[in-house]
């Protein structure tokens, strides 16, 4: 049952009243303090407490740790007169324990007749929704992982080359120690140049094995402040044998003063190590011009972060429009998500990600990304 203390009940009020407490919507009213002093069955109900349980709690004592900063920042700007109302996807501490995914629509309601102005919040149970959309997110990180893995397992017989080139080094430096050692030839500045070769080798060989690690983890999206050139360079680190493989000629074209981004790590190296194999693998047919895969970063016109990998292969030819369909493919062994993955993290960062033909010949994939600056204005 809706209990007003105040404001002053008039006839109108009743059929407010009602209404209230007829809604499957939690309807509640909290003080300048922020205790609440009114609240409706369907807001009580989402929170498990009684009225007179309610009624010595503020909203804060029921606003779940993480989101109190967020929900006092917008009730401080109500406050201060800069916004008439907000709307705030939190959750709630339900009694006894557990937590409930809420909508709130918050208002100030000015005082009028000797009554004190008070916050009038519509509540949305929105538990549901929230749990159905981390279930997709798992799923979408899991086939993310999936996908990564096929082009991991591409890129197998390269991998295996780059650590198996410094352990043949290593092997070779060794067996010639030991016999230098057999015959008592063995200097000791010799000895020391061939470790120190060794350590390199093997130090070379372990950056290898983590770039691939990491490339590989199974984790949630975990954003943080990034460099793209950087994260391009890594990228390229992991294509560089493939590249050289296939005799393609690499030119990158990065901007120095790029802006940050917030991002997932191995979800951007995923989307540039798709595009780059993609680009490589649209120029094994091209014998008669340069293979060129060119790298560029840049500024775009809106202060955003723009990659492109553009190539020197085939082009798009009449598949254009579905590139970026999933399962749409063209090779033999494709499997046709990669395009489409790709585009769904570059979305899940407020990105772009779109093709266009390359003239005279090729393809240019761009991807934008929102510059970290500017998300926070
Ligand atoms: P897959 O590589 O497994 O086929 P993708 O989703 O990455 O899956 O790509 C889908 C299709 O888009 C490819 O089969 C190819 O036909 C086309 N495509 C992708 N990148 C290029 C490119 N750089 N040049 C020409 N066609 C491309």
């Amino acid at each position: 049952m809706l209990v007003m203390k105040y404001p002053a009940r008039r006839r109108t009020d009743l059929r407010w009243r009602i209404a209230f407490e007829n809604s499957a919507i939690g309807v509640t009213m909290a003080d300048f303090t922020g205790r609440f002093f009114a609240a409706n069955s369907a807001f009580l109900n989402i929170l498990g407490y009684t009225e007179s349980e309610l009624y010595q709690l503020t909203v804060m004592d029921i606003t779940y740790e993480e989101d109190r900063e967020l929900n006092l920042g917008l009730i401080q700007e109500l406050m201060e007169g800069k916004r008439q109302h907000f709307e705030l996807e939190k959750r709630y501490c339900r009694k006894g324990g557990g937590l409930v995914w809420v909508r709130t629509n918050v208002a100030l309601v000015p005082g009028m007749g000797g009554t004190a102005s008070f916050w009038f919040a519509i509540v949305e149970d929105i538990t549901p929704r929230k749990e159905a959309e981390e279930a997709l997110q798992v799923a979408q990180a899991e086939l993310a992982r999936m996908s990564r893995l096929t082009t991991m397992g591409e890129l197998a017989a390269s991998i295996a080359h780059e650590v198996n080139q410094p352990l043949t080094a290593i092997t070779n430096n060794s067996s010639a120690c030991l016999r230098l050692l057999a015959d008592h030839a063995l200097s000791p500045d010799r000895l020391r140049r061939v470790l120190e070769e060794i350590v390199a080798d093997s130090t070379r060989a372990g950056r290898v094995i983590a770039r691939t690690r990491s490339f590989l983890k199974k984790g949630p999206t975990e954003k943080n402040k990034l460099d793209v050139n950087e994260l391009i360079l890594e990228v390229l680190a992991l294509a560089d044998r493939e590249l050289s493989r296939n005799q393609v000629l690499l030119k990158c074209e990065l901007t120095k003063t790029l802006p940050k981004v917030l991002g997932d790590r191995v979800q951007l190296q995923q989307v540039l190590l798709n595009l780059i194999i993609n680009g490589i693998e649209a120029m094994t047919t091209v014998t008669t011009r340069p293979r060129i895969l060119c790298v560029q970063s840049r500024i775009s016109e809106l202060g955003n972060v723009m990659v492109a990998v553009c190539d020197s292969g085939t082009g798009l030819g009449q598949d254009a429009d579905r590139l970026f369909d999933p399962f749409f493919t063209t090779k033999a062994n494709g499997m046709g998500m990669g395009l489409s993955i790709s585009r769904s993290l570059i979305e899940g960062h407020g990105g772009r990600l779109w093709a266009t033909p390359h003239s005279p010949h090729g393809a240019v994939f761009y991807f934008t990304l929102p510059a970290e600056s500017r998300r926070d204005s």
